[in-house]
């Protein structure tokens, strides 16, 4: 960070910028990958380049954050509401073609938890139907699908680097792949305004002006030069999130064969990244009581996402009502455990007997 401000050049685009765009194409193999100032803001550049308008639907989980339905609102779109698996919160692939209208323009798979949607499925539905793949991968960095990096699969992968997810840009920070080429060259339009300035630093063109719709979708040099740190510790990093993950896994595992919850399942397609450990309690209060015997222990256990398909703007600008049972599932009795870099051994045992203790005798 120091870096970049002593060589002056704080706004976006430049060489810390360069550095992380080229890791993460390196290394996962993504078309083209453009840094942008937030998971949401990559969302919004994926609903431009999609070309999506009034009078298009767009299917997106209910299960999700609202940036994964929001991106496609502002160009227009109606959203068509999705169910979750029953066993994860993912979009259920085999719901998806029901959904489908001739309005039908692009299905958002959100990878909950960093596990992989059921990708295949969803590539064969859009393919035969001749729609446009996002992928929501927010929470999914350095994870797969059969192999193939998350965010790599769909046409668009869209990344978030806000503080909560497994590294940041410094707070606030998102990531645009770019996997189908058509879209390389008006994607780098958007992202810098509206103009070709990219096209002009490359030497392609001699000047450069006012060519397409966009906005000021580039972080701050700043920002790329914290991701760079946090991407040089990468694999430090996920060891850390890996291991605290198992120690749940292995510390819960019991009560979760006695039924009394369930613990996060990875279908065999998929992979761990140590983005979330969860619980499904078996009723919302019993994941009240859950919560609250934590926090008299002082340990913060966090409930997480409310239906989208219940929301008061959805329903007040003539969202559909529509019965997500699997969804609101989730939404009910879904918790998350205390997960970060620094949380020691000491503490994730100490979680673990709390949450035993709760259910001993129930
Ligand atoms: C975090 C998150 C976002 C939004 O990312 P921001 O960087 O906060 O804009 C979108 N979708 C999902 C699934 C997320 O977890």
């Amino acid at each position: 960070m120091y870096q970049a401000v002593y060589t002056g050049k704080l706004s976006g685009n430049g060489e810390f910028t360069k550095k992380c765009q080229n890791f993460f194409e390196e290394k996962y193999g993504f078309k083209k990958c453009i840094l942008t100032t937030s998971g949401t803001d990559a969302l919004e550049m994926a609903a431009i380049l999609c070309d999506v308008q009034p009078g298009d639907d767009v299917i997106v989980p209910s299960y999700t954050f609202v940036s994964s339905a929001l991106a496609f609102v502002r160009q227009g779109a109606r959203i068509i509401f999705a169910d979750s698996c029953k066993y994860n919160p993912n979009i259920d692939a085999d719901k998806i073609e029901a959904l489908i209208t001739p309005k039908t323009k692009v299905i958002v798979p959100v990878h909950y938890a960093g596990v992989a949607c059921d990708m295949d499925k969803i590539m064969d539905i859009a393919n035969r139907h001749n729609l446009f793949v996002v992928e929501d991968a927010a929470q999914a960095i350095d994870s797969y699908y059969k192999g193939k990096a998350l965010g790599g699969i769909g046409n668009f992968g869209c990344f978030s680097f806000h503080e909560t997810k497994n590294v940041t840009a410094g707070g606030e920070g998102g990531l645009l792949c770019v996997n189908d080429e058509r879209f390389i060259r008006r994607a780098e339009i958007i992202w810098e305004k509206g103009t070709n300035r990219a096209e002009f630093f490359r030497g392609m063109v001699n000047k450069y002006g006012w060519v397409d719709t966009g906005s000021s979708f580039l972080p701050a040099e700043i920002n790329a030069a914290f991701l760079w740190a946090q991407l040089e510790n990468l694999e430090m990093i996920q060891n850390r999130r890996k291991h605290i993950w198992n120690m749940y896994h292995d510390g819960l595992k019991e009560l979760a064969e006695k039924k009394s919850v369930t613990i996060p399942d990875v279908p065999n397609y998929a992979t761990n990244n140590g983005h979330m450990f969860y619980l499904v309690c078996r009723s919302l209060e019993e994941r009240t009581d859950l919560i609250n015997c934590l926090k008299q222990n002082d340990v913060l256990a966090v409930f997480h996402y409310l239906s989208l398909h219940k929301s008061e703007y959805y329903l007040n600008n003539g969202g559909m009502i529509v019965d997500l049972p699997n969804c609101d599932k989730f939404a009910d009795r879904l918790v998350r455990l205390p997960m970060y870099f620094d949380l020691s051994d000491d503490d994730v045992m100490r979680v673990i007997s709390l949450i035993n203790g709760f259910y001993c005798g129930k």
